[in-house]
């Protein structure tokens, strides 16, 4: 029954993963993360797009093809998150974890975190990329508005949710209703999150610095820190590549994300051989 089932040790295959991408970033972005973290994770890593890849689907991935836009547009986001709940809620999962296309997870560092967790808990953790609340303003009925302030995870850096917390937030969240809620507080995707959380349901989102989004300097995590870390990102920050500072298998030409980098160091501790680390 439910109560045994929460008490069962968190496995890896327990935990839904669904990486945001669009079209234009297959063949860049996204095959970075099939050959290097998503090697480890492929049964229970869903995709989210908005356009038909045959190969990908020959090559047995779990590809979301949604009917939201292909944009940056609040709205295209706020439909793309929606469907990974919705993905989630359908799913036996017990974990739900967001991350976009630019993230690395690792595996055995996610693994940890979520374990750490009372599993029947109501769990929403990330990291805010502001150093306080966001604000925000509701709209209610006939126009008028209310100020509303809360925490929330930044999506760029990734951020889980347990499932009985993603259950509680389904009046806010399924279906239509995730874009909805979006619209009235007129933010983006992951700032819904955190407002349905905190101010719908009253749950504090837990802050951990573990996830990393290329909105930080990312240089200034620690070459020994970096097996503890649950995501990494990298982007263009004014004019200049922000990633992460690891020496070893490849250059940063050929490798300037350091995902690739990253990806083999981290398997030297199990002692397995991926086709990414062979060179
Ligand atoms: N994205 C998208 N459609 C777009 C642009 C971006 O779905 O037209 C996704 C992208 O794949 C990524 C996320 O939105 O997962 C964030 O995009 P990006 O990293 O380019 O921008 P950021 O918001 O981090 O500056
Ligand atoms: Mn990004």
């Amino acid at each position: 029954d439910g109560a045994q089932v929460s008490q069962q040790k968190l496995k890896l295959e327990d935990i839904f993963i669904a990486v945001k991408t669009t079209g234009r970033f297959h063949k860049t972005r996204l095959s970075l993360l099939l050959d290097t973290w998503i090697s480890r994770t492929k049964a229970h890593t869903f995709i989210f797009t908005d356009t038909e890849d045959g190969d990908l689907l020959l090559e047995g991935y779990n590809m979301v093809v949604t009917g939201c836009q292909s944009d940056h547009s609040q709205q295209a986001l706020s439909c793309k998150m929606s469907a990974e709940y919705d993905g989630f809620m359908a799913s036996d999962k017990r974990w739900f974890c967001h991350v976009d296309d630019d993230n690395y997870v690792n595996p055995d560092a996610l693994l940890a975190l979520l374990s750490a967790f009372p599993q029947d808990g109501d769990i929403y953790v990330g990291k805010p990329s502001l150093d306080k609340p966001i604000t925000a303003h509701e709209l209610l009925e006939g126009n008028a508005t209310r100020e509303v302030r809360f925490w929330f995870a930044t999506g760029g850096a990734g951020f889980c949710l347990s499932r009985r917390l993603a259950r509680k937030m389904a009046p806010w969240a399924s279906g239509s209703r995730f874009e909805e809620t979006s619209a009235k507080i007129r933010l983006p995707d992951d700032c819904t999150v955190g407002f349905i959380v905190e101010k719908r349901l009253g749950i504090s989102m837990v802050h951990c610095p573990l996830f990393h989004s290329h909105l930080e300097n990312l240089l200034l995590i620690s070459h020994r820190g970096i097996p503890q870390q649950v995501t990494l990102s990298y982007g263009i920050f004014e004019n200049k590549m922000n990633s992460i500072e690891v020496k070893g298998s490849f250059s940063k030409e050929e490798d300037p994300s350091r995902f690739k980098t990253v990806h083999c160091m981290l398997l030297q501790h199990p002692k397995k051989t991926q086709h990414t680390c062979d060179q």
